[in-house]
């Protein structure tokens, strides 16, 4: 088996002398430091966050973990303190609102130089699954410039890799069509609407897509189990999201958890009460460092992801470092008559009857949770109530104490159209939105 792609690409943009896990820690703790030198004289939030430092100590890991984390607010509140170029050198600007709340919104810059380094990451990334035979269909936004889908597109033509930018799935018929006409073997997208297509069309997974590259949210194993099809679908998962540049990292052909791009990234997994980086093995919160970003460098960004490292190297036979699927959201967990309930659960038990499209799940009261379903249109609304709603009761009953109340979504059969990422809504007095 041949070693990640990523590999050959990260020792040849690092320089490294030996491919090795000290040379690459190495290459890394230079350009931190060069990350913390940058920032703090060009940004002003940067300037102010990190005055107390001290350079002449700031030469080892540990050193570094004593730097401040930067959060989600912080850039809510300060965007364009941020900003270490002149505007005029801004290529992009992205305003994210990955809550749905007003007010909400994060502003994010790049460079021409940041966008190219993405795309750089994207072109060896999709190596990971595609080549020159495949042809590649994007279900994510685009083709705007500089959009993911952009960027993607730009990536798969430097491999001379067909690809049609056709946007977020809103026409199933269209999207059909579209990998019929085109000979597409290869998807791109977000989970809930890739498994929505794959549900509505099989006979596409049968004939035509081969390759599935799931993006932007958690990935339910039990969604990975049923577009595999058997294991004639090959399911990839990418970890990324928008302030790292789009992307983070790939799963190789092993499919057992990421490879990530650490020539230009810094991850670290932490406790998430006490801040304290966590042993391999461990779980905690994704937080990640740019190494070489221009407009908008971010130190020890915390993600609200939770993953952890794995200890055994890959089968692939890299020294890369393997990140484990990301787990959900840290927040998306609640606590209900003393047990914890995740999203994570949910979706192995809702989402592993095939004609369950999406659900939302929210908390009203201290003893039960309230479960909309959003089924497939062509179920027959009388079988869920006898057969997959006991199923459905049946399995959580299994699993957690409380009273569950499950309802049919009056929205039955649209398919989540929207990039925000699912949570539970815990609407019990005195909870955090
Ligand atoms: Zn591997």
């Amino acid at each position: 088996m041949k070693p990640t792609p990523l590999e050959s690409w990260i020792i040849e943009r690092t320089r490294l002398e030996t491919p090795s896990q000290e040379a690459l820690k190495a290459y890394q703790l230079d350009r931190l430091k060069a990350t913390l030198q940058y920032a703090q004289s060009r940004s002003r939030f940067y300037h102010e966050r990190l005055k107390g430092i001290d350079w002449d100590t700031m030469d080892s890991f540990k050193a570094f973990e004593t730097v401040a984390f930067t959060t989600p607010e912080d850039i809510r509140h300060n965007a364009y303190d941020f900003l270490c170029v002149p505007t005029h050198e801004i290529e992009r600007i992205v305003t994210l609102n990955t809550s749905g709340t007003t007010g909400d919104e994060k502003r994010l810059f790049f460079t021409h130089e940041d966008l190219e380094t993405t795309i750089d990451f994207f072109h060896y990334g999709m190596r990971c699954l595609v080549d020159e035979n495949d042809k590649v269909m994007v279900l994510l936004p685009g083709p705007s410039f500089a959009s993911i889908g952009d960027l993607l597109k730009k990536a798969l033509q430097r491999s001379r890799i067909e690809c049609i930018v056709h946007g977020i799935l809103d026409d199933v018929e269209a999207a059909a069509a579209c990998i019929f006409q085109n000979g597409i073997t290869c998807i791109v997208g977000i989970p809930m609407q890739v498994a929505y297509l794959s549900r509505m069309k099989p006979e596409l997974f049968d004939t035509h897509i081969k390759k599935v590259l799931l993006s932007t949210d958690y990935v339910a194993d039990a969604l990975v189990k049923s577009l595999s099809r058997n294991g004639t679908c090959q399911v990839f998962n990418h970890y990324g999201m928008t302030e790292m540049g789009y992307g983070g990292g790939v799963e190789c052909d092993c499919l057992s958890g990421y490879h990530l791009r650490e020539n230009d990234l810094y991850f670290e997994i932490v406790d998430p009460i006490t801040g304290k980086v966590v042993e391999d093995g461990t779980y905690g919160e994704v937080v990640f460092t740019t190494l070489n970003r221009q407009a908008m460098p971010l130190i020890r960004y915390k993600t609200g992801d939770k993953a952890r490292f794995l200890e055994e190297p890959c089968a692939c036979g890299t020294f890369l470092r393997r990140m484990e699927k990301v787990r959900g959201r840290i927040e998306n967990t609640l606590s209900l008559e003393g047990q914890e309930i995740t999203l994570r659960d949910l979706d192995e038990i809702f989402l592993a009857y095939e004609s369950v499209i999406d659900y939302r799940v929210a908390c009203y009261d201290p003893k039960r949770l309230h479960v909309n379903l959003v089924l497939d249109k062509n179920s027959d609304t009388k079988a869920f109530q006898n057969t997959i709603e006991k199923h459905l009761r049946m399995r959580f009953q299994s699993k957690f104490d409380f009273e569950i109340e499950i309802e049919e979504d009056d929205r039955s059969s649209k398919i989540t159209r929207s990039m925000i990422k699912r949570k539970i809504h815990d609407c019990r007095q005195g909870a955090k939105r």
